[in-house]
């Protein structure tokens, strides 16, 4: 596949391009199993916000531990399990939203399982994933892509901030938006839009970083906003 060698494409081309090339940097991935069973899922990510993911790991193991069934997080006194959360950002938000949302699953299935989603449209999975306390746009979206195999594209600061230096997207477009725009420009297809998530997730921890991006390594600098009109005339930082 030959390189765009044009800064100035139309920022659909770019997201196409940019998805073309970092498959081939990266290697194309295979969605299949999930990394994660889907309560994990949505649960860990919960756990997230703002927070490590080696925390965040830290955070729903010792919670589990403690209370191995979800009626034993849902019962336990607030304090202790916010106590169990102590290694993730928020730990006592975090732990009633958890015992909010559980309850929630819990009357609509349950033995907590989360396949009642798989007969929902992707529009109404999102609605009723958002309506549950502590999830936003990016929990929702990385369960329904990761589990659910729906063509949604979680956008996390990774993702944000590639999109944004390459001009995928606007520099001020907000991350709640960006999920829409980036989806329009993107073939509504669960294994595009995880390649592309994971791809532009990887070049923002590992080359596109927040601070010193090593675009000299980059195999999308001929693309690249950023790259063209900052760092190639010296200029440290957007
Ligand atoms: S050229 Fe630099 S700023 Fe642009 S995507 Fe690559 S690493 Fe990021």
């Amino acid at each position: 596949m030959a390189l765009a060698e044009n800064y100035e494409l139309t920022p659909e081309k770019k997201a196409w391009q940019t998805h073309l090339i970092l498959n081939d940097f990266y290697g194309e991935l295979n969605l299949r199993q999930p990394r994660r069973s889907s309560m994990h899922e949505l649960i860990s990510t919960m756990l997230s916000h703002r927070t490590t993911h080696a925390n965040e790991e830290k955070a729903y193991y010792r919670m589990r531990e403690a209370y191995p069934t979800w009626e034993e997080v849902m019962a336990a006194p607030v304090e202790a399990l916010t106590d169990t959360l102590e290694t993730a950002q928020y730990p006592g938000a975090k732990a009633i939203n958890i015992q909010k949302a559980l309850k929630i699953i819990q009357d609509k299935s349950p033995d907590f399982s989360l396949d009642f989603l798989k007969d929902m449209s992707t529009e109404e999975a999102m609605e009723w994933l958002m309506g549950l306390p502590g999830v936003g746009l990016k929990t929702a979206t990385l369960l329904l892509l990761f589990n659910f195999h729906q063509p949604v594209l979680p956008v996390d600061t990774h993702v944000y901030r590639v999109s944004q230096r390459i001009g995928i997207i606007g520099a001020k477009v907000s991350a709640e938006k960006a999920h829409a725009i980036l989806l329009n420009m993107l073939p509504k297809e669960a294994p595009v839009l995880f390649n592309f998530h994971k791809h532009l997730y990887w070049h923002g921890q590992r080359i596109c970083t927040w601070k010193n991006p090593n675009c000299e390594e980059c195999p999308v600098k001929n693309l690249c906003n950023y790259y063209t009109e900052v760092r190639k005339k010296g200029v440290d930082k957007i």
